[in-house]
């Protein structure tokens, strides 16, 4: 947890008022929110005693990169399949993901949904050559790959016990679904970053299924703001690129432009349309990203 007190001053909140929780500093793989979610998930894919993993993601995809970084470590084979054609330069996230040793098949021109399809395509290959493989869903996010956030939510609490709000960026769902379900839907606010094309649904359908393991109640209505979608997940808007400098230039904290450049935005927007406010506890969840910001086709508009 790190006081962000410039920052606040910045966006007229108090002093203590906002603090950054850096899940970007967890010690794996250049860190990450994935890899809470990866615990849980890979966890199980050790107890079924398999000895391949194959997931999915768009081509800067942080969940990529940490999956295969985790697999390294577990002594699992890994194949990401991703989005699009092969780039003619493998930076940022594509150039860990293959450091790290995972196999990439590039899917072509689909959408997320569709990857699937290929995704059990090259899960059927492996196992016909007699390697027991499992699937990781996209994002990791599924009602076992949430519990991480359920967890990291318990942790927030204890960490900041007036807790208020906190801000985290919605991409695949399962991170804000298991921060709900720790702290409740009034405690926590999503920023969509355009990931999937129903954030909302996807938070709500994971945080029911966490709530059923419980056989508790599900979430009651989600606080996720859209606006910071802008023309696209992979398009730097210029909410995000202020928002990634006034943080830069207030705390020495880099931001990335698809997720936690648009949670920053979002903070932004929730303060000055009056639903963050002064004298109450808010925390920003960095959730990682850094490699995704020297993979980014618009990084270079960062400098001005
Ligand atoms: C994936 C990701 C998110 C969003 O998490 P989900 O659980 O997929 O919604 C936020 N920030 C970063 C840096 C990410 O890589």
């Amino acid at each position: 947890m790190e006081p962000a007190p410039r920052l606040a001053a910045a966006l007229g909140l108090g002093a203590d008022d906002l603090v950054i929780k850096r899940d970007d500093l967890i010690g794996l793989g250049g860190g990450g929110n994935k890899v809470r979610k990866l615990e849980h998930t890979l966890g199980a894919v050790l107890r079924s005693g398999a000895r391949a993993v194959v997931t999915s993601g768009a081509p800067q995809s942080n969940h990529a990169r940490l999956t295969a970084a985790a697999a390294a470590r577990l002594g699992l084979q890994v194949v990401l399949v991703l989005e699009g054609e092969p780039p003619e330069e493998f930076g940022g996230n594509l150039l860990l993901d293959g450091l790290f040793g995972a196999r990439i098949v590039w899917a072509g021109p689909v959408g997320p949904d569709d990857l699937a399809d290929r995704v059990e395509d090259e899960t059927h290959a492996l196992r016909e050559q007699g390697t027991a493989t499992e699937v990781i869903p996209f994002g990791g996010s599924s009602v076992v790959g949430a519990r991480g956030y359920v967890e990291a939510g318990v942790e927030l609490l204890e960490q900041v016990p007036d807790l208020a709000t906190v801000v985290v960026a919605v991409g695949s769902g399962g991170t804000m679904a298991g921060l709900v379900h720790a702290l409740g839907t009034e405690r926590v606010l999503g920023v969509d970053t355009g990931a999937v094309q129903d954030a909302q649904t996807r938070v709500h359908d994971l945080a029911v299924g966490l709530a059923r393991e419980e056989g508790s109640p599900g979430p009651g209505p989600l606080r996720i703001r859209h606006e910071e979608v802008g023309a696209g997940y992979a398009v730097l808007t210029a909410a995000v690129h202020q928002a990634m400098s006034l943080v830069a230039r207030t705390e020495g904290v880099v931001l990335d432009p698809v997720y936690t450049g648009r949670a920053a935005a979002g903070l932004v927007a929730a303060v000055a349309a009056g639903e963050i406010a002064a004298g109450r506890r808010t925390v920003l969840l960095h959730s990682g990203g850094l490699p995704g910001l020297f993979g980014h086709p618009d990084a270079g508009s960062l400098l001005v």
